[in-house]
């Protein structure tokens, strides 16, 4: 028995009464209820569906936890320990089954969806263009496309399904067209990575730009090799020998220089140099061996999903291992469905699609997320249950606050001690100024020790952006920002996905605090909030009083007595207090989001249209076991 349940994932837990056989639970005392001996949990549960195995009202166990020192609430998701802890004082014994999604799947399905690697073929490689904005990526796409896609049949009517395959002598290659770093990593961050190669596409008239070098870090994260394009060579301008060089400040160079990067010279306009880089693209695709199982079970990732007012819900999902067919049942996250049609790229309808190829299906319950998996059953039944529990999985994750997942600050020193093997802490770091991107580059790299590696994925001049949250979040990563503040969409992407971001004016600060995080005595007792923001949208000069900022709130309220700081293009350019805050003509305590006021910043004139007044304070958090 206890063999079987440990097939089944169950882990049985020690507690209290394993080994004792007598029993001094207080059975017939009072009305206090028969309480179980043993529960089973299964996954994630919030407090009110514990108390409800147990069969004693939530209060009680909200009532225990006070006096543990926790408090919580009806649905507050508890963790196995917590679990573990609240049934012991209980005198309830748990066993808990880890919520698996895999696990659940084998259930319902009756057999692993496992690869067997005898049975694996060579498939085309998966491509992704990348490169700073303007220097030509949708013009390579296009050119390739117009050159490539199967003989004659490029009519013109091709339909976006978000991905492509060309055919060349050498071989068939799988473009996405969504190019950039922000999809490839907003992808990655959902849990699927799909691309195999990365083309890098550098200008020659312009050389590394910052999402050139974004997009270098971006690829390096998810391990992804990269093969260089120089493009616009056709250009007067062009500088083909300042972009190799400058590509080598990144360790990207060619053979004859001893590197092992592929750089190839292409004019995406003019057509120069585009087969030779197809080869290219083949000949690492050879090296790195790509297989999957044409004869598998059916699995890909949806990469792009859609509602047609005509022909409904639609998506396309690029194969990853055997072969989809028409009128196959599936599921998707929690969408379910079966085949009713697909169609490729030229918009034809086909019967069947192979391992790497994209095609559009339709016969979908619901619109799938892009970086979805995506997985053929049995029957309409079985995609229809793993549908169900995944959408109650996911809905109570979004009714409670859901266990964070990601590593902080806070977290750092249990997160490193888990157990002996030394770990990896990725940071990205953003600055104001490339002297301080290096300086604190090399000093935090510098606390590095045995048992942690301090990685920093990717560094920048400028404010934090959404990019930077994605990538965090796909390699989980702490965000480091130095006099740099992020903006709002990164601030919400992080919030929600609990990515965090801690912002620093000294670097002394920052090392002090990291070396505290590492050794888990990091002061926990206040943290940072922004209570609002308000945008400049007219400076007022005022003899004798300086600058005043006419602003309209944004978000939140701003308060008199708030610390502010003033943010320009995402960077700090000065922190300190208000020295008035006026609504029309009188002084104001406070201004809510959406309404106008003046403010004049105490000892500081410097102020222009476009800044952001952020005003902040500390908070006492309150501690958790
Ligand atoms: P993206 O923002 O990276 O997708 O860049 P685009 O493909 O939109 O290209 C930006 C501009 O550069 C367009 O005006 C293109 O016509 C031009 N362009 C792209 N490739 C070349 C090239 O090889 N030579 C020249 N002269 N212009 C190019």
């Amino acid at each position: 028995v206890v063999e079987a349940e440990a097939k089944r994932g169950i882990r049985p837990r020690a507690s209290i009464l394993s080994g004792g056989e007598k029993d001094f639970r207080p059975h017939h005392s009072r009305q206090m209820p028969v309480l179980p001996k043993i529960v089973q949990i299964h996954g994630d549960v919030t407090l009110g569906e514990f108390a409800q195995k147990l069969g004693i009202p939530a209060a009680d166990v909200i009532i225990k936890a006070m006096e543990l020192g926790e408090m919580l609430t009806m649905n507050k998701l508890l963790t196995t320990d917590m679990c573990e802890l609240l049934a012991a004082e209980f005198q309830v014994q748990v066993e808990v089954i880890p919520e698996n999604d895999a696990f659940d799947v084998k259930d319902i399905i009756g057999e692993n969806v496992e690869i067997d690697p005898a049975k694996l073929r060579p498939r085309p490689p998966v491509v992704t263009i990348m490169g700073h904005v303007a220097h030509g990526k949708t013009t390579l796409l296009d050119t390739i496309r117009k050159a490539n896609v199967a003989e004659g049949e490029y009519g013109g009517i091709t339909q976006h399904i978000g991905a492509y395959h060309v055919e060349t002598d050498r071989g068939e290659v799988i473009f996405l067209d969504t190019p950039g770093h922000e999809a490839f990593t907003a992808m990655r961050a959902r849990g699927a990575q799909i691309t195999d190669i990365v083309i890098l596409i550098v200008a020659a008239d312009d050389s590394l730009m910052p999402q050139t070098i974004e997009a270098i870090n971006h690829s390096r994260a998810a391990n992804v090799p990269i093969i260089v394009a120089i493009n616009k060579i056709d250009l007067p301008g062009a500088n083909v020998q300042k972009t190799r060089n400058d590509l080598m400040q990144y360790s990207l160079f060619s053979e004859d220089l001893g590197g092992d990067t592929i750089i190839c010279e292409v004019s995406a306009k003019a057509g120069t140099g585009i087969d030779h880089l197809l080869e290219m693209v083949l000949l690492q695709a050879e090296i790195m061996e790509l297989k999957a199982d044409p004869e598998a079970r059916p699995q890909g990732v949806i990469i792009e999903s859609e509602i047609d007012p005509q022909r409904g819900i639609n998506a396309t999902v690029l194969i990853q291992e055997g072969t989809l067919r028409a009128g196959d049942p599936f599921v998707c996250g929690d969408v379910s469905g079966r085949i009713r049609m697909m169609i490729n790229e030229r918009g034809e309808q086909v019967d069947e699609a192979l391992p790497a190829h994209p095609v559009e299906i339709l016969g979908l319950s619901g619109c799938p997320q892009v970086g979805e998996h995506f997985l053929v059953v049995e029957n309409e039944r079985q995609a229809r249950q793993i549908a169900e529990i995944r959408e109650a999985r996911r809905r109570r994750h979004t009714q409670s606050e859901a266990l964070r997942p990601h590593v902080t600050l806070e977290g750092l020193a249990d997160y490193l001690n888990q157990d002996d093997k030394p770990k990896d802490l990725n940071l990205v770091l953003k600055a104001d100024v490339q002297g301080s991107v290096e300086a604190v580059s090399q000093a935090v790299k510098r606390l590095s020790t045995e048992k942690v590696n301090i990685n920093i994925l990717h560094s920048g001049v400028g404010g934090i952006t959404e990019s930077d949250v994605q990538l965090a979040m796909a390699s989980d990563a702490v965000i480091i920002g130095f006099n740099v503040r992020p903006d709002n969409s990164a601030e919400d992407l992080s919030r929600n996905e609990k990515i965090e971001i801690k912002t620093y004016r000294v670097i002394y600060g920052l090392l002090e605090e990291l070396q505290a995080a590492m050794l888990g005595m990091l002061d926990k007792k206040y943290k940072e909030i922004t209570r609002g923001q308000a945008e400049i949208r007219q400076v007022f000069r005022v003899s004798r009083v300086g600058n005043i900022a006419g602003c309209y709130v944004t978000r939140g309220t701003i308060s008199r007595n708030d610390k502010i700081r003033l943010i320009r293009d995402g960077v700090v350019v000065h922190e300190g207090e208000l020295q008035s805050l006026r609504r029309i003509k009188d002084d104001a305590a406070s201004v809510q989001a959406g309404y106008e006021c003046g403010m004049g910043i105490r000892g500081f004139d410097d102020i222009k249209e476009g800044d952001v007044i952020e005003a902040y304070g500390h908070e006492e958090v309150t501690q958790t076991l």
